[in-house]
């Protein structure tokens, strides 16, 4: 069954029906991960989400597969290691939204480090994380960082330091894993929320209540193990569970900001000192740049955290110091998000200072939560969470399933035959001549090799509208039900090209509307859903 809205109450007849080895609530980039790895090691797994996939914080980071420089400064020497690999891992299988990116590390005076200790930080940085060849760091003197970066604070500056970053798309990186995950086998469905745990006469969870919250129906999924991959909602399952006790969640926010280019017409990516010693990135993608991120503690509604004015202003002090001819405003400012990191909780220790590791717990009623943990490691925490489900279930049922596969997969959209970005749509252009390259190397940045795909159907069922041919390959493939999922998850057009999307929503509105077969009350809730969303990207600014 291709991953279709329209294919929703199949999905949902299934889910009320069968039985799952593996249940996964919540849709994010560790759900994703763990819903791909299990179906591709033979289980028959399902997975739930109770907003839109890549909804909480895996549409919400800074977006960067990192090697975990950061993590060298807390002297957690594993982590490096680890996500260096994932990082080259991913890249293999995914190039179309893994993009390596040069990154400047300017050194002041005054600054968290000197220019021996960003030498000898980025070289152990290059040797544990696996740096290729090509990509290990180089040093610059002052002169050299401002011809690199002439808009640099010429007063602070001392040099410079140059390494690899990967760019990606949380969101579109978790719609693309979640897509594999299906074609492999398993079963995805957004919109539907688990309320409560089902246990067995032993007292093990042997299902879970849920409310598919688009027809407001309750119904059971009957399943032989759970893992609760709720992400900053991970303690609230725990709490239904009854076993929160011991470790729990510290959720941090995190904002960004984004700026027209041509406001901030850097040339690299950028990580910089602030201030009160911590450091932020600024990340030109086509039109415009993005800044962040903070880091304060979170203690308030989960589902929608916004930047408040303390956070934007806070960012825009940051680059005014460093970029002082710029004189950044908040009138500069076109969108914002903010993301919820689930960190784990440490008596005594700052939101900066906590450590981002992951950690599994398993509840006496045999709830297995994930939490902690970064985009780029999710693939392990997902090879580490199956394998306590393969374990036990090798044990109880002597059933045996395949090693862990994940890293050998190309994932959905991943197949640029050997080719780079520009490259394949170049090729593609020449077969679909009736479209413009940018507009085709756009779209080969969000769906790699799929986008063959979008433009076919936009030939061929939409009079060579780009636009309704992306929604109709989105609605199709990528479970989107409305203008939030598109232009906020799939797309990121409300963050990126906000400025340009006025025009555009009413129509896309009734487009899925029709498509859909929304009643009026339905069709009213996405509209005012995407409008509370859409606001709050600026709510900053009232
Ligand atoms: P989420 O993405 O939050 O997914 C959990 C999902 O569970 C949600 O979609 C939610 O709706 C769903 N859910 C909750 N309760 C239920 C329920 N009862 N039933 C069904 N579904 C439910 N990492 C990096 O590697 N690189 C970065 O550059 C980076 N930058 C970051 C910047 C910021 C500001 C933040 C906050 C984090 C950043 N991270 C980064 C970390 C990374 O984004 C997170 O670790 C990751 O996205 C967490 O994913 P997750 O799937 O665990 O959680």
């Amino acid at each position: 069954m291709s991953f279709s809205a329209k294919n929703r109450s199949e999905y949902i007849q299934t889910l009320k029906t069968e039985q799952f080895d593996l249940v996964v609530i919540g849709g994010g980039i560790t759900g994703a991960g763990i819903a791909l790895d299990a179906a591709t090691r033979g289980l028959k797994v399902a997975l739930v989400e109770k907003q839109d996939f890549a909804f909480g914080t895996s549409s919400r980071s800074t977006k960067l597969i990192h090697g975990g420089l950061r993590y060298l400064k807390q002297l957690e020497f594993g982590i490096v290691h680890e996500v260096g690999r994932e990082r080259a891992i991913l890249y293999k299988n995914a190039p179309h939204i893994v993009i390596p990116e040069k990154m400047l590390l300017p050194i002041i005076k005054g600054g968290s480090l000197g220019k021996r200790s960003t030498s000898l930080g980025l070289y152990v940085y290059d040797k544990l994380a696996g740096v290729n060849r090509k990509e290990r760091r180089f040093m610059l003197d002052k002169s050299k960082t401002l011809a690199v970066e002439p808009l640099l604070n010429e007063s602070i500056l001392r040099g410079g330091g140059m390494y690899v970053e990967y760019r990606s798309d949380d969101a579109r990186l978790t719609i693309e894993v979640m897509k594999t995950a299906v074609a492999n086998g398993a079963l995805c469905l957004n919109y539907i929320e688990c309320t409560d745990f089902r246990l067995d006469e032993k007292n093990k969870i042997s299902g879970i209540a849920v409310v598919d919250k688009l027809k407001n129906e309750e119904f059971i999924i009957q399943t032989k193990k759970v893992i609760n991959a709720a992400g900053p909602w991970v303690d609230n399952l725990r709490k239904i569970d009854l076993s929160l006790k011991g470790k729990r969640l510290h959720l941090t926010k995190g904002v960004h900001i984004v700026i027209p280019h041509k406001r901030m017409p850097i040339s690299h990516a950028t990580y910089f000192d602030v201030a009160d010693g911590r450091m932020v990135f600024a990340i030109p993608r086509d039109n415009i740049v993005y800044l962040g991120t903070t880091d304060t503690n979170y203690k308030e509604d989960t589902n929608f955290p916004y930047a408040e004015k303390e956070d934007v202003q806070y960012i825009l002090d940051a680059a005014n110091n460093m970029f002082p001819s710029l004189k950044l405003t908040m009138k500069d400012v076109i969108s914002t998000w903010a993301g919820l990191r689930p960190l784990i909780h440490e008596d005594g220790k700052s939101p900066s200072d906590l450590s981002r590791k992951d950690e599994i717990f398993i509840s006496e009623s045999n709830l297995i939560s994930i939490a902690g943990g970064k985009l780029t490691g999710f693939r392990k925490m997902a090879q580490r969470s199956v394998d306590v489900v393969c374990n036990q279930l090798k044990k109880e049922d002597g059933r045996l399933f395949q090693p862990c596969s994940t890293e050998f997969i190309q994932l959905s959209g991943g197949n640029l035959e050997g080719k780079s970005i520009e490259e394949y749509a170049r090729n593609l252009q020449t077969q679909y001549k009736d479209f413009d390259l940018d507009k085709v190397t756009a779209l080969v940045k969000k769906y790699g090799s799929n986008t063959k795909e979008i433009l076919e159907i936009t030939e061929s069922k939409t009079n060579n509208d780009l636009l309704l041919g992306e929604a109709i390959y989105s609605m199709n493939e990528e479970m989107t039900y409305n203008i939030a999922d598109f232009f906020i998850r799939r797309t990121g057009r409300v963050y990126f090209e906000r400025n340009s999307l006025e025009p555009i929503i009413e129509k896309s509105h009734q487009f899925f509307k029709e498509q859909l077969y929304y009643d009026s009350e339905t069709a009213l809730q996405f509209r005012e859903d995407f409008n509370k969303e859409y606001e709050g990207v600026v709510q900053f600014k009232s």
